[in-house]
């Protein structure tokens, strides 16, 4: 847990970090968030993370808190004052606080900025990868707009916790059409038995994750055949290889789905190098 938070333009103890009641991401999920990974102390794609970020904003016409150059020096300052070498920093922008009313606020509400940062297990991270993680699926049964990373993500939290009831670590969204979107906090992959790397395109039915964009670089630098395309969950039980993208687990190998052993059932060769190879295609601040 962060130990120190900015919020509002100051940083605070965390017992003293604070948003009002009336706050519209705490009244109505009137808000946006990012998640870039710290390793080694430094902040890895934090340009794309803002770009992300001001999109999201821009989708939703909630006002930029502050600059995006004072964004970055909060982070750097928040990740600093919570001695986070490998870990994750973390911003929330809301609409701001109001008397609590579906519609727009007044025009001169400030919006909220929270930050915080916290230390991850990068061993524990790295037993994870080489033992790879099971995956259930879940109907898509979120709004149309998931391309705005919202904090509103109720579907995501319950299909997540049905991941955990069932034993497995993440769940994949899959529409009517029998075709896997993403994961309830990741980007899904799989590697076909021909070794192409497959994933859906990114317009508005997925988040754009960053992971996924770096990633795409690299599966290009390692020679691979990239498609990006809908895949569906049949195809998926068939791949050789599958795997999830996020921030905070780089590239994740998926070894069961809905309890069907992928590939050999153990991560495979292609999701283990590009994991191995993401950090030299991702930037550093
Ligand atoms: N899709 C969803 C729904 C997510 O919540 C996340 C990250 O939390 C991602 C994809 C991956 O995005 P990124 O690689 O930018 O972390």
């Amino acid at each position: 847990m962060s130990r120190i938070a900015y919020v509002n333009g100051r940083y605070l103890l965390r017992r003293d970090a604070l948003v009002d009641i009336e706050d519209r991401g705490y009244q109505l999920a009137d808000g946006v968030y990012e998640v870039c990974e710290v390793r080694g102390g430094a902040i890895i794609d934090q340009p794309r993370h803002l770009g992300r970020l001001q999109r999201s904003l821009g989708e939703l016409r909630i006002r930029a808190p502050v600059a995006p150059g004072a964004l970055a020096i909060i982070l750097r300052e928040t990740v600093r004052r919570n001695r986070v070498r490998n870990g994750i920093v973390y911003v929330q922008v809301t609409r701001g606080v109001a008397r609590r009313d579906f519609s727009f606020p007044p025009r001169d509400t400030a919006p909220s900025l929270v930050v915080t940062a916290r230390s991850l297990d990068l061993a524990a991270n790295e037993r994870r990868a080489a033992r790879g993680i099971a995956v259930i699926t879940v109907p898509e049964c979120r709004w149309a707009r998931v391309d705005i990373k919202s904090v509103a993500l109720l579907p995501n939290v319950l299909a997540k916790q049905a991941a955990r009831d069932r034993g497995a670590d993440e769940a994949w969204f899959v529409d009517r059409e029998g075709r896997v979107t993403e994961g309830a906090s990741s980007n899904a992959w799989i590697v076909t038995p021909d070794r192409k790397v497959v994933t859906r395109p990114a317009d508005n039915g997925i988040l754009r994750g960053i992971t996924r964009t770096v990633l795409i670089g690299v599966v290009e630098a390692q020679n691979l055949v990239f498609e990006e395309r809908p895949f569906t969950l049949e195809e998926a039980y068939g791949a050789g290889e599958a795997f999830v993208t996020a921030a905070s687990q780089i590239v994740m190998p998926v070894v069961r789905i809905d309890d069907r052993p992928i590939g050999g059932g153990s991560p495979g060769p292609v999701a283990r190098a590009l994991r191995a190879d993401f950090h030299r295609h991702a930037q550093r601040t």
